[in-house]
């Protein structure tokens, strides 16, 4: 008898189950573990929200089965959300289609686009979701480093022409998880350049695109000339509005490549409950001003980690989106050695950045989606317990 395909037994064990037990037991000798390895957003759903959705319950119409592609108002205020934000026209009918949350729409998307033995890129470090897709999809991963000397951004230059012209579709990351990079638009004019030449998908994930600050706006890919011919975009509610648990978000441009995804999805799941699409729909077009506040409680966090850091030597590059701070590990630790001893030390959780992908060796990964006070007695017990590491 046997219980799972090979391609559900091929998946590597949790890579984060070695580092949990760790935290349980420190956890049970009484130490207070800090967690910067989630990223999952410490602030609250602004209420306004929270009371669209209890509005739209009471709506009979509403508990019935969705529709496949998403409900009118939620493609439609995406579609003015677009417009408002980058100057992108998108027709909510044919270039919107709802998700049960991007990593749904991510993960559907590799049988959507390529059958088994097919070639996908994708970036690495890169967040873990795009290459267990991948292998589940029985695609064959071609991995394109991101190197800080580059703004990790890929050299698509390198990429070997017969493994460009093998590859159907390949996912981007901006501002990036983990890497917490960020790009103008000329990065996607190249990227989509590329990807035209060669006949490729580009599926940009944009979760952290309103995650900004230092007067930063992120760009979407839709902005670069003749995006639509080749490109689909992945937007999220989580990130910006701290919804995670209410997994709403979307994808945009191409119309194909969103009609094949419907398709696949329509014969997979029936689509968001519609009232957390309507409650979306109006979080997307009432008062941004949450954004402003949580963006702040961002940069703020990230400026002081970023000092503190830097008094136990470790230098962080210039972050002007999402809530993570990626940086190298001091010389003669590994990514693990180096976790696992600020977990030993200090009680706090960072995450190794072998994690993301062979190219995040050297790097590690601390989350600011925990509230501040617990960051400061993070950042409190870094400097206390590990100046020696700048020797
Ligand atoms: C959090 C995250 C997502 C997933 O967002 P959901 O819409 O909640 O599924 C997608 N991509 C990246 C890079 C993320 O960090």
């Amino acid at each position: 008898m046997r219980y799972q395909s090979q391609r559900i037994a091929q998946i590597p064990p949790y890579m984060f189950a070695e580092f949990n037990k760790k935290k349980r037991m420190m956890q049970e000798a009484g130490i207070d573990v800090i967690d910067l390895g989630i990223g999952d957003p410490d602030l609250p759903t602004p209420q306004h929200i929270i009371d669209k959705l209890v509005e739209e319950t009471a709506d009979p119409q509403n508990l019935k089965y969705p529709s496949f592609i998403g409900c009118t108002d939620f493609r439609k205020a995406v579609a003015a959300f677009y417009q408002r934000q980058f100057h992108v026209e998108l027709d909510p009918e044919t270039e919107v289609l709802a998700l049960i949350g991007s990593k749904e729409g991510l993960a559907h998307l590799v049988p959507t686009v390529i059958d088994p033995g097919e070639t996908v890129l994708a970036p690495d470090p890169g967040y873990p979701p795009y290459r267990m897709a991948i292998s589940l999809a029985g695609g064959q991963l071609y991995p394109m480093p991101l190197l800080e000397k580059n703004n990790f951004e890929p050299e698509f230059q390198n990429i070997p022409e017969n493994t460009a012209a093998k590859a159907k579709l390949m996912f981007l990351n901006y501002p990036g998880n983990p890497t917490a990079a960020t790009v103008d638009v000329d990065f996607f004019r190249k990227a989509v350049s590329f990807a035209k030449q060669h006949k490729i998908v580009i599926a940009h994930d944009a979760a952290y695109n309103m995650v900004t600050f230092d007067g930063y706006q992120a760009p979407s890919i839709l902005q670069a000339e003749g995006a639509k011919e080749v490109a689909v975009e992945f937007g999220s509610l989580s990130k910006t509005y701290s919804m995670t648990g209410w997994r709403i978000g979307y994808a945009v441009g191409n119309k194909e490549v969103l009609r094949a995804l419907s398709t696949y999805k329509s014969n997979t799941d029936t689509g968001q409950f519609t009232p957390i699409q309507k409650a979306a729909a109006h979080a997307l077009t009432a008062s941004q001003e949450s954004i402003k506040t949580s963006n702040e409680i961002y940069a703020e966090r990230m400026k002081a980690m970023t000092a503190a850091l830097k008094t136990i030597g470790v230098n962080t590059g210039r972050t002007r989106g999402t809530f993570f701070i990626w940086a190298p590990v001091p010389d003669g630790y590994t990514s693990a050695e180096f976790a696992d001893r600020v977990l030993e030390k200090t009680g706090v959780i960072i995450t190794p950045g072998h994690a993301f992908g062979a190219a995040g060796e050297g790097y590690f990964r601390l989350s600011l989606s925990v509230p501040t006070a617990r960051l400061t007695e993070a950042i409190n017990r870094m400097k206390k317990e590990l100046t020696i590491m700048t020797n």
